[in-house]
Order: C-alpha cells, then sequence, then structure tokens
C-alpha cells in the first residue's frame, strides 16, 4: 500500500491505496490525492484548521528497489516507527522531508 498520512494528538489519519491503484512516476508507485483535496473533504470540518497544520508524510514505493519510502515531518521522529504504517516484512526506508512541515514546525506558519 501507498498513502499519504496526518498525526493527529498521536492519532494516524491515513489513506492508502494498493500498488495496482497507485500512479507511476518514474521508479515510484505513488497515492494520487494531495494531501490538501484528502483534508479537505475528510477532516476539514472537524478539525477547522488547514491541511498543513498538524504533521503529515507519504509513503511510496520504489519499484526498481521494491522499498517503502516513508517521508515525514521531522516532529514525528520519535513516534514514527511505531506507527507501524508499513508492514513489518516489507522493505522501508525513513525520510525527513522538509516538505512537510506542520504548524510547529514551520516557522513561517500563518494561522
Ligand atoms: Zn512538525
Amino acid at each position: 500500500m501507498v498513502g499519504i498520512f496526518f498525526v493527529v494528538d498521536n492519532i494516524l489519519l491515513i489513506h492508502q491505496c494498493s500498488l495496482d491503484e497507485a500512479e507511476k512516476y518514474g521508479d515510484f508507485l505513488n497515492y494520487p490525492k494531495s494531501h490538501m483535496e484528502i483534508w479537505d473533504r475528510y477532516y476539514y470540518s472537524k478539525y477547522k484548521v488547514d491541511f498543513d497544520y498538524y504533521p503529515r508524510g507519504r509513503v511510496i514505493y520504489n519499484i526498481v528497489e521494491n522499498t517503502y519510502y516513508i517521508y515525514y515531518d521531522k516532529c514525528l521522529e520519535k513516534i514514527i516507527k511505531r506507527l507501524n504504517i508499513v508492514h513489518e516484512n516489507e522493505n522501508k526506508k525513513y525520510l525527513h522531508d522538509f516538505h512537510y512541515k506542520c504548524s510547529k514546525c514551520n516557522k513561517h506558519y500563518a494561522e
């Protein structure tokens, strides 16, 4: 599975699709929807903040390496592995991505 996720108060909100349904981009398979699309559709009405307020990340799959890449906000460092986003039997790499900055990590964040 590939997907995107948010972590709201230590709770994982994840939206995934199978590799068959993913979008091919070079050597990678990617979940076809953006954080903003998913947040606005499912969570905005509940949390009343923009999609980039809470920590977030994305799981993509490298076809050549048979490895999942898990990109995440650096403030999730302590909990990212415990979230078990990708099954323990799969190859995976955990990577920071400066695109994924929540309101606490982004000093330019405007409320
Ligand atoms: Zn953060």
